[in-house]
């Protein structure tokens, strides 16, 4: 399974994690704006990282 993660480097955290699949990198940025705007306010630095992880079924 391929990963978007939402990641916040101020707050040292991931803010959510979004299947690849589903979400491209528009939806991503969409996400960001409606979902984890506070932390774009507030000037933090937001990345996405892709991650992989086993599929275990
Ligand atoms: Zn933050």
């Amino acid at each position: 399974m391929k990963f978007k993660e939402v990641y916040c480097y101020n707050c040292k955290k991931s803010l959510g994690r979004y299947n690849e699949k589903y979400f491209s990198d528009l939806k991503m940025a969409e996400i960001i704006k409606a979902n984890h705007a506070s932390h774009v306010h507030e000037g933090h630095q937001i990345v996405i990282k892709n991650i992989t992880t086993e599929a275990t079924s």
